[in-house]
């Protein structure tokens, strides 16, 4: 039981995360920038991504629970008291 309710939370939590799947590119190429191989491969994906990155930083993003935050935000906003409560609803009216 405890181990279903994680599950679902973890879930829902993942479901935020990642909205589509160009969000989804964009935290694998934010690993890899935060966790390279090597200081060259590091310096090639920044160098691929760099303008896409700065684009999408600036980007507003519109979060399931209401409200909007920047992609550099986001982080902060998932640990957000609107944001969690609205996980706990969706949670309870499950
Ligand atoms: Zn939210």
């Amino acid at each position: 039981m405890d181990k279903y309710l994680l599950d679902q939370k973890n879930y829902s939590m993942f479901i935020c995360k990642y909205k589509n799947v160009e969000e989804m590119k964009e935290a694998q190429i934010r690993y890899r920038l935060n966790n390279p191989q090597s200081k060259e491969e590091q310096k090639i994906y920044w160098e691929q991504n760099k303008e896409s990155i700065s684009e999408k930083r600036k980007q507003k993003i519109n979060c399931e629970c209401g409200t909007s935050f920047n992609l550099s935000g986001k982080s902060r906003h998932l640990k957000t008291k609107k944001h969690l409560s609205y996980l706990e609803s969706k949670k309870t009216t499950f």
